[in-house]
């Protein structure tokens, strides 16, 4: 049986400890990650602070120049660790899958490797020059999500280490392996400390978060991690980037046509198998386009092959993990006994955390499976009357990360969405993010943004160089 190692100062380092990790779809084992203790939190973190010194007085162009390898490495290991995130993760190779992920963190790589921060005058008079500089913060504790294991984990490590940081990457205890690996790959190319690793559960992203040696927090995860990692933060006054969970609202105007948005609508909701942040997680139609939506919805549901993502015609794969599994299966069972209109879709394999395609039509506000982000297949679809009330529906609950406005009117669809609280309303398309363009929750789904010039400036501190004239 494999075993897999943590990063540390650019070696492999052997785990005392292990846990045996296995494929969602097939049950097969894949191999031992290794569990870090909370001494080696304190060896990694001393590693990434004896590197970033130097990796820090490294010109702005070379580190671009090696963040650019990094991306090269990961285009040439891509087929690999595509394989490794199916296998592990659960979502199909193709289609909007582990592949898919992969170019994700690819052009997540090269954007922040093209982009620039030069120093900017923010003030001059004839008596003074004020230049603000971007330095690095010092040691980055990035915590990752098992959702979009690769990905999530490049938006945080790329972008600190394109800015002179070091970090010491936590992927999630459900997901270590393909993330251990893609991290001893791209360790070819950078030098040794710049990025480490420790691995296990929430007890040593503890240890890592409230290190007194950390300087910034990179968190994706759940609302509750949020609120710990805020009080271990206590410890070091890391700034924190708060990546929230959501419970996303796409809203369809009346007057849609249900044939053009369909495809948008259930993608918007089945990405990952509705694993993901910033998916659609309640849906609101206009009474006047709801019987055509769920229509149109239904026939693509019926099509979808679900199916082990190693196969390559599969583009619906299983849940990533019991846990998950089970809290879908709560939910739709709840909303069932609650009268809504379940209905399945797809041959769901023996084995495994395969659920159905699941619409609940005639759904409403205060239901668990409207209210809890359920971060599964099961998509409740809510029929309403007026604007007023949808947007107040849409503006209710706590979480705000995404949401979306469909409509052919697009101009009005622009004056909807402005109603909406969410850290990105999308207009005709949900969850597009892009890397260049800023990325984060409001309310209880987080705070700071990713991606673009905002993202490198969230892992940097100003500094300001005053000179009298
Ligand atoms: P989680 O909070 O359970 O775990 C996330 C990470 O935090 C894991 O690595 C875990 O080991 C670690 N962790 C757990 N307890 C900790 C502690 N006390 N201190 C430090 N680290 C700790 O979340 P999850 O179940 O892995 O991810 C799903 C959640 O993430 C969903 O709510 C989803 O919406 C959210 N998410 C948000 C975004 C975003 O960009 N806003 C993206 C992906 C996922």
């Amino acid at each position: 049986m494999q075993t897999y190692s943590n990063m540390v100062s650019g070696k492999l380092v052997e785990a005392t400890d292990h846990q045996e990790i296995f494929n969602p779809a097939t049950g097969a084992s894949l191999g031992l990650a290794p569990l870090s203790q909370e001494s080696d939190v304190d060896v990694a973190v001393e590693a990434a602070r004896r590197a970033q010194g130097e990796w820090a007085r490294v010109s702005d162009q070379e580190r671009r120049a090696i963040v650019s390898r990094v991306a090269q490495v990961l285009e040439e290991n891509a087929e690999y660790l595509a394989e490794l995130i199916t296998r592990e993760q659960g979502k199909p190779l193709s289609g909007f899958g582990s592949r898919f992920e992969m170019q994700g963190c690819v052009a997540w790589t090269q954007v922040p490797a093209a982009l620039e921060l030069p120093p900017e005058v923010v003030h001059e008079d004839d008596t003074r020059k004020d230049v603000m500089h971007r330095v690095p913060l010092g040691v980055v504790a990035a915590i990752a999500p098992w959702n979009w294991p690769l990905m999530i984990a490049t938006w945080q490590i790329i972008p600190a280490i394109r800015m002179g940081n070091t970090v010491v990457l936590k992927p999630s205890e459900y997901t270590p392996i393909a993330t251990l690996e893609m991290v001893r790959l791209i360790n070819q190319v950078l030098p040794p400390g710049v990025l480490n690793t420790v691995s296990g559960d929430g007890r040593i992203g503890a240890a890592l978060t409230s290190h007194p040696d950390i300087d910034k927090i990179m968190f994706t995860g759940s609302e509750s991690t949020g609120r710990k990692i805020i009080g271990a933060s206590s410890s070091n006054l890391a700034p924190i980037t708060l990546e929230l969970g959501g419970n996303d609202a796409a809203v369809v105007l009346p007057g849609t046509d249900a044939g053009a948005i369909a495809e948008g609508l259930f993608w918007g909701a089945f990405l990952n198998m509705g694993q993901t942040c910033a998916c659609i997680k309640r849906l609101y139609v206009h009474d006047d386009v709801y019987d055509a939506v769920v229509s149109a919805l239904s026939e693509l549901a019926r099509k979808m092959p679900i199916g082990d993502g190693m196969n390559e015609s599969n583009l619906i794969g299983p849940l990533q993990n019991e846990m998950q599994f089970n809290k879908v299966k709560e939910l739709v069972a709840d909303a069932k006994e609650q009268g809504c209109n379940v209905m399945e879709f797809g041959q769901v394999p023996e084995g495994g955390y395969f659920l159905p395609l699941t619409l609940v039509s005639e759904a409403r506000d205060g239901l668990r499976l409207v209210d809890e982000e359920q971060f599964g297949p099961a998509l409740p679809i809510i029929r309403y009357h007026e604007l007023e009330e949808v947007i107040a529906s849409a503006n209710r609950l706590d979480a705000a990360l995404g949401a979306s406005v469909w409509a052919s009117d697009t101009d009005y669809a622009q004056t909807v969405a402005a109603q909406i609280e969410a850290g990105t309303v999308w207009i005709n398309q949900h969850g597009a993010i892009h890397p260049m363009v800023p990325f984060g929750g409001n309310k209880a789904s987080g705070y700071g943004v990713e991606f673009g010039v905002e993202g490198l400036k969230a892992v940097t501190q100003p500094r300001i160089i005053s000179l009298k004239k």
